[in-house]
């Protein structure tokens, strides 16, 4: 049997580390800048879709960057609704069945309240949802670069929402030179209060921030640990405590915390038996769908058939979900893995 990038589209996906003002539709970006005046800097759809691809910067702060032209025409209810929406039909187009996805809604305030920049994207999710099955949760980031009194409050209103869709909090941003540990109090008061907790971490700074997500902050999983090959030890910690990993592999590629694809750390942790997880971080900055990581994964990393299997198994049982749903999720997802051939 040979492995080709449309059988991989055909497996029942899921997904766990995807940004939302990371994916959206160029011709939908083109619509809402018209509709709240905002200069987007191409104005047909082919043209944007090259700028806002990120293989040409120089360092994760200029990878960041890119999310401003986004999030600029995201400050309306209906445009956070909308790009929700499309994100959830968009993703449920390569059989991805659950998803968990992120943005910062700090970043949709003043024009918005904290509460309708929660509200809007679920109602997209809910709408979305019941067209197309996919499951979803949301995930509510912090920002490193705010201020620990943003995060709390963002954790606040995580907590909030949590019986209407929201599943966890992270902390997203720049990493380097701004710790996750001033971050701790929200991530207590998410964990507090019933939410899971992720955080970006050892992507663009070292086993430090690791160690700070996991042992002051409190992840249950990682985003991205490219470095966390620096300390056997840490390595152990999270093969023994099956720390879920989610790793983004072009995304890493892009922001240079790998040099080549080819080398990227997903394989030596596969190896080492920790939980790996694949995932695309944005699919219009990095321009890449999940169907595209998983070929990646395969004809950089030589992934086999049976691997990506259980790199998509791992990903349902890594899910933010009640234990008897995931039990069924996974499951059904197994079965139908043993099918498709
Ligand atoms: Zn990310």
């Amino acid at each position: 049997m040979t492995l080709t990038r449309e059988l991989l589209r055909r497996l029942p996906k899921a997904e766990l580390h995807v940004h939302l003002d990371g994916c959206l539709r160029p011709e939908t970006m083109i619509e809402l800048a018209r509709e709240q005046n905002v200069r987007l800097p191409a104005d047909d759809a082919a043209a944007l879709r090259r700028y806002m691809l990120v293989d040409n910067v120089r360092n994760l702060e200029e990878y960041l960057e890119r999310y401003f032209v986004t999030v600029a025409v995201m400050q309306t209810s209906r445009a956070l609704e909308r790009i929700a929406y499309e994100f959830v039909v968009d993703v449920a187009a390569e059989n991805v069945r659950y998803v968990e996805v992120r943005y910062c809604p700090a970043l949709h305030t003043p024009a918005l309240s904290l509460t309708q920049a929660v509200e809007a994207p679920l109602e997209g999710i809910r709408r979305a949802s019941k067209e197309t099955g996919v499951r979803v949760g949301l995930i509510i980031c912090g920002l490193r670069t705010f201020a620990p009194s943003v995060s709390q409050e963002l954790a606040r209103v995580a907590a909030d929402y949590r019986d209407a869709g929201v599943v966890a909090f992270d902390l997203a941003g720049a990493e380097q030179g701004h710790p996750a540990k001033d971050h701790a109090k929200a991530f207590a008061y998410a964990a507090g209060h019933g939410l899971h907790c992720t955080c970006h971490a050892g992507e663009a700074d070292g086993i430090d921030s690791i160690r700070q997500a996991l042992h002051v902050c409190g992840a249950q999983r990682i985003g991205h640990a490219t470095r966390l090959f620096e300390d056997p030890a840490m390595l152990e910690e999270v093969r023994e405590r099956r720390i879920p990993l989610e790793m983004c592999l072009t995304s890493n590629l892009h922001s240079h915390a790998v040099t080549d694809l080819a080398k990227h750390p997903a394989r030596r942790y596969f190896d080492a038996g920790c939980v790996v997880t694949l995932n695309t971080d944005g699919r219009l900055m990095d321009g890449v769908t999940l169907t595209d990581e998983y070929w990646a994964a395969h004809e950089k990393l030589g992934f086999t058939r049976a691997e990506l299997d259980r790199v998509i198994v791992n990903t349902f049982e890594s899910a933010f979900l009640p234990d008897d749903d995931k039990a069924r999720l996974v499951a059904q997802v197994k079965h139908e893995l043993g099918e498709i051939r």
